[in-house]
Formats: C-alpha cells, sequence, structure tokens
C-alpha cells in the first residue's frame, strides 16, 4: 500500500500557511489490512479510519457516484484498484486535488499548483456539480484566501451557478449549511463568502433574507478584522432584517444559542443604541433589563461591538455611555430592599425603581 498526504495539508504547505489537522489516503489497501495494522474505522459504511496512535485520518482510496439528492445521495466505490489520480478527480478544488508521498513527492494530476500560483479556485472535474456543499465550500476558502488575491474561476462559478439553479441547494440540512457558514464567517474576509454567493445565485437560495436589503457587509469585514467572536460577526450580517426574518434564518439553520439570540438582539436594540446619548432614562432601563445586564454582561459587550462594527471604525461614544449605564444599573444594591422585607413582585418593582433613579442620576452627571 501506499500513503499520501492529501488536501489541505498539501495545499496549506505550499503556501506557506500552518497546517493543522492533515488527510491521509491509502492506496492498494483493503479494510482488513487497515484492521490489521490498528486502524480504527470511523463509521459503518465509510472507509475512513483513524491511527491508531495519532488518532489522524486515513481514507481508502475512492470514486464515488452520484445516487440520489442531496449530500447523502452518493454511493462510494472502495477497494485496492482504485488509483490515487481516480481519488483526487473526485475533490472539489484543483488546489485540494494534490498529493504528497512519504519522500515529499508532489502528485498533481489536475495542475493545483499552478492554479495555487495563478491565485484562481478552480474545480476539478464536471463531477463537482453532483455534490451543493461544494458551492458553500469554494465561498468559504474564497472568503479564507481572498487576502491573497485568491477568486473563483469563471467556470467554477458556472458550475455553482448551475448548482443554485437546480434547487440542490435547499436539499443541504441545516447542520451541514451552518457548518460552513460559521467557519466562513471566522475567516479573515467573511464578506467575501456572502459576495461569492451572491454571484453564483446561491445567496437567495440559502439565505434569501440577506438577498435584499442592507448592506451589512462592511460591519462583517470590519469584525473580522477586529477578530470579534462567531455571535457578533453573525449579528453583524443580519442587522437590518425585520425580527421575523431574523428569527426565520436563525431557526432554519439552526444557529447555536448565542448566534440566534444577538442578532435578535441586535435588530431589536442597534437602533436605540445609536441614539443612547439621547434615551430617557426609562428606555435606557427597559434596555437594560432586557438584556439582564446585571447576569449576563458579556452579551452586552457582544451588543455593543456589534453596533460598533457598523461604523467602521470612525468611534462608537455610545458604547461607553451604554457600558457606564448599565454600571449605574448594576450598582443599586438590592440588600436595603430585602432589609425591608420586600419580596416578590414588589421586590422586583422596587429594584427597577432604584435603577431608574440610578439613571437618571447618570444621564444628568
Ligand atoms: P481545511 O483547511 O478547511 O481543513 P481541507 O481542504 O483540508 O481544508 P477538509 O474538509 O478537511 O478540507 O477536506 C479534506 C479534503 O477532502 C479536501 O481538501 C478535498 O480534497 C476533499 N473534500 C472535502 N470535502 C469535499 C467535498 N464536499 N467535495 C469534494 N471534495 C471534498
Ligand atoms: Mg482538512
Amino acid at each position: 500500500m501506499q500513503i499520501y498526504k492529501v488536501g489541505g495539508a498539501v495545499r496549506d504547505r505550499l503556501l506557506g500557511r500552518p497546517v493543522s489537522d492533515i488527510d491521509w489516503l491509502v492506496v492498494g489497501a483493503t479494510v482488513e489490512q487497515m484492521q490489521a495494522q490498528g486502524f480504527r474505522p470511523v463509521g459503518a459504511d465509510f472507509p475512513v479510519f483513524l491511527h491508531p496512535k495519532t488518532g489522524e485520518e486515513y481514507a481508502l482510496a475512492r470514486t464515488e457516484r452520484k445516487s440520489g439528492r442531496g449530500y447523502g445521495g452518493f454511493t462510494f466505490h472502495a477497494s485496492p484498484d482504485v488509483t490515487l489520480e481516480e481519488d483526487l478527480i473526485r475533490r472539489d478544488l484543483t488546489i485540494n486535488a494534490m498529493a504528497e508521498d512519504e519522500q515529499g513527492t508532489l502528485y498533481d494530476p489536475y495542475h493545483g499548483k499552478r492554479d495555487l500560483d495563478e491565485r484562481i479556485l478552480r474545480h476539478v472535474s464536471p463531477a463537482f456539480a453532483e455534490d451543493p456543499l461544494r458551492v458553500l465550500r469554494v465561498a468559504r476558502f474564497a472568503a479564507r484566501y481572498a487576502p491573497l488575491g485568491f477568486k473563483v474561476a469563471e467556470e467554477t462559478l458556472g458550475l455553482m451557478r448551475q448548482i443554485a439553479e437546480s434547487g440542490e441547494l435547499q436539499a443541504l440540512t441545516a447542520e451541514r449549511s451552518w457548518k460552513e457558514i460559521e467557519r466562513a464567517l471566522m475567516e479573515p474576509e467573511p464578506q467575501v463568502f456572502i459576495e461569492v454567493l451572491r454571484s453564483c445565485g446561491g445567496l437567495m437560495e440559502l439565505l434569501p433574507e440577506l438577498a435584499h436589503g442592507a448592506d451589512t457587509l462592511p460591519a462583517l469585514h470590519q469584525a473580522a478584522k477586529l477578530q470579534q467572536p462567531l455571535p457578533v460577526r453573525w449579528a453583524c450580517l443580519l442587522r437590518g432584517l425585520q425580527p421575523a426574518a431574523i428569527k426565520a434564518l436563525n431557526q432554519r439553520l439552526k444557529a447555536p444559542r448565542e448566534c440566534q439570540e444577538l442578532a435578535a438582539l441586535v435588530g431589536e436594540f442597534a437602533e436605540r443604541a445609536d441614539h443612547a446619548l439621547a434615551l430617557e432614562p426609562a428606555s435606557l432601563l427597559e434596555m437594560l433589563q432586557k438584556f439582564d445586564v446585571y447576569r449576563r454582561p458579556q452579551r452586552f459587550e457582544d451588543f455593543i461591538a456589534a453596533c460598533e462594527m457598523a461604523t467602521l471604525g470612525s468611534g462608537y461614544p455610545q458604547g461607553e455611555y451604554l457600558r457606564g449605564a448599565a454600571e449605574a444599573a448594576r450598582a443599586v444594591d438590592v440588600k436595603p430592599l430585602l432589609e425591608s422585607g420586600l419580596t416578590g413582585q414588589g421586590l422586583g418593582e422596587a429594584l427597577k425603581a432604584e435603577r431608574l433613579k440610578a439613571l437618571e442620576a447618570y444621564k444628568s452627571a
């Protein structure tokens, strides 16, 4: 059997980028041979194994055939006679279809190195169109390598358009779509992900809520430049949508709770935050209560960050003001109220009244 390093590890080494995980390809071996050498199978019907010591993934060379709709619709054929070239041709992009043997020799039948040098994201074969997830993957790689000058090849964009038009993107599960979206949002130029999806018609299929409406891409880019966490980036992207659209998008994609919450809060309160200095204390308090700034201080910080991103670095004094207000409301001591015998609803209302007083003092200070 021959063992090759494949995929991202080869690509990123050639780009001079850090390699995080290594994918290995095994040619000329059977499942039984792998197991005899101590490799542990990953799944029941998937020819992928984990190395007994390193835990890295070793996949048997395979070919695949489309047999149905969506990502699940594939039949694999893994056997010792599947060649390296046959395995590599089923991969998405030429830059992902290179292999390296144990001596460090590069195998590059589909000219990935040339495309790497020319900064082109190009599909390997027409079979690209068989897996709709590749639309998302290509857009994600475009977002990742945009700082290096990578562009999607015209013909590849054409295939992506074809996939989008076929409606197959809708057959992707929420989990698979979200995983790509999440990774794309954490790349250095996440707005490129959205732009590429838009240019191939995938945005309308996958995130139709974002297809029209305010341009939030500069804010998203700003959030990436300042290395903001995922929920902030997601909330920046969704800002300006109607609450119902935010909810629909969040639920359809099964976004994690923090992302859902922050996007909804930004949708509801960002405008109010922008006018923070002019707000009546009662309105300010309502907002702080709604955020539960007493128990969820970090969420409020993330909210302020998301609002600030929209100013693209020109400054957001409202943020300082809101922080101060939260501080003032938090500083109200519940102890004297408890000691005066208040409980339940009465206690809650007295506490609110005290906080309102604190905010009035804060505003006039
Ligand atoms: P990353 O740096 O994000 O891990 P990667 O290229 O290693 O990038 P993986 O998802 O780890 O991406 O996949 C490893 C390799 O498997 C890819 O380089 C590609 O050759 C192939 N591959 C993965 N998913 C697909 C897919 N949906 N269609 C075609 N080939 C794929
Ligand atoms: Mg990888």
